[in-house]
């Protein structure tokens, strides 16, 4: 009788640690879960978890589409790399649907062409979009493609006069020179449109003309268009599709802040045989660049559109860029 009496003491003891045990471990994997894995929290009630799910909630749709934050440095999106771009591209069409809306126009111009590589390529996304953009064109490049530019006219595009020779050292030698190089341009460009294109935009950008150009300029009834975003898809040493896109949509971002008009310069020319490049070669180069800008172009426009942006095409009305 002893022994059967000490077997069952043992056996109650036995189990009273294996409860015992249970409930121990139990509590370390309640603990464990809260710093674990977020994915496998379920929405819980715990201060902890509430915390962590809002922090996967603003770390997925609080990119690019919130309103900057206050005091927010303008170089911050320079640190954004394409990833969160994409995260900015992933936006639910719902959450799209919440951006304001109403007045916000942007302006897309393409300068130095048409260029019988690049424009068409370009007129296809803006007809596939639905979109009006603006040709700043080069008077000579006109005259070597003038079937493409009356695509752009026929496709309800605006044109901008951007001189005949877009050669610094003969429109910058005196107001004189640039005037005349616009009316060369303005010869070219009539014999499709009918009527001289008075907007202009100066190579180089509108800080190149001093007070004296500006002034004999505006005599003559011409009305400079600059721009506030550039794509940068002119630099030197080559951009990809992502910097294209990155640069615009951080110059976006800065345009917003100073509650300017987006006016957003890219490039389809100038005109060069793009037969034959060296790798490495400015052509090349010059190749890749516009490469990037096509590649760019439909989330760029995605981008504006997702902001609540229409676009139009720049005319007297327009505001100045800065
Ligand atoms: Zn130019």
């Amino acid at each position: 009788m002893n022994f059967p009496k000490r077997l069952l003491v043992f056996t109650l003891i036995a189990v009273l640690a294996s409860i015992l045990a249970a409930g121990g471990c139990v509590g370390q994997k309640e603990g464990g879960g809260e710093a674990g894995d977020i994915s496998t929290v379920p929405g819980g009630t715990s201060p902890g978890n509430s915390k962590l799910v809002k922090s996967v909630v603003s770390s997925e749709y609080s990119g690019p589409e919130a309103p900057p934050a206050a005091g927010e440095s303008s170089g911050k999106s320079k640190t954004e790399g394409p990833q969160a771009s994409r995260t900015h591209l992933g936006v639910p069409a719902a959450e799209a649907r919440t951006q304001p809306r109403g007045g916000k126009v942007a302006y897309l111009t393409f300068d130095d062409g048409p260029n019988s590589q690049y424009t068409e390529k370009i007129l296809d996304i803006l007809r596939r979009k639905k979109v009006k953009a603006s040709f700043v064109v080069v008077g000579k490049n006109v005259k070597l493609n003038p079937s493409i530019f009356q695509r752009i006219l026929a496709d309800g595009h605006a044109v901008v006069n951007h001189t005949y020779s877009h050669d610094y050292s003969v429109i910058y030698r005196s107001p004189e020179a640039f005037l005349s190089d616009l009316g060369e341009a303005n010869k070219v460009i009539t014999q499709y449109t009918g009527k001289p294109v008075m907007l202009f935009r100066a190579p180089g950008g509108p800080d190149k003309l001093g007070p004296e150009f500006t002034a004999k300029l505006r005599s003559h009834g011409y009305i400079s268009v600059g721009w506030n975003i550039s794509a940068v898809d002119t630099d030197p040493r080559g951009v990809t599709q992502a910097d294209v896109y990155n640069n615009i949509v951080s110059g976006l971002e800065r345009v917003e802040r100073l509650k300017l008009s987006p006016i957003i310069l890219m490039h389809d020319g100038t005109q060069l045989a793009t037969t034959d490049a060296r790798p490495g070669s400015p052509l090349a180069i010059y190749i890749q660049n516009r490469e990037a800008t096509l590649a760019a172009l439909p989330a760029v426009i995605d981008h504006f559109r997702s902001k609540g942006y229409t676009f139009a095409v720049v005319d007297e009305s327009t505001p100045p860029a800065w």
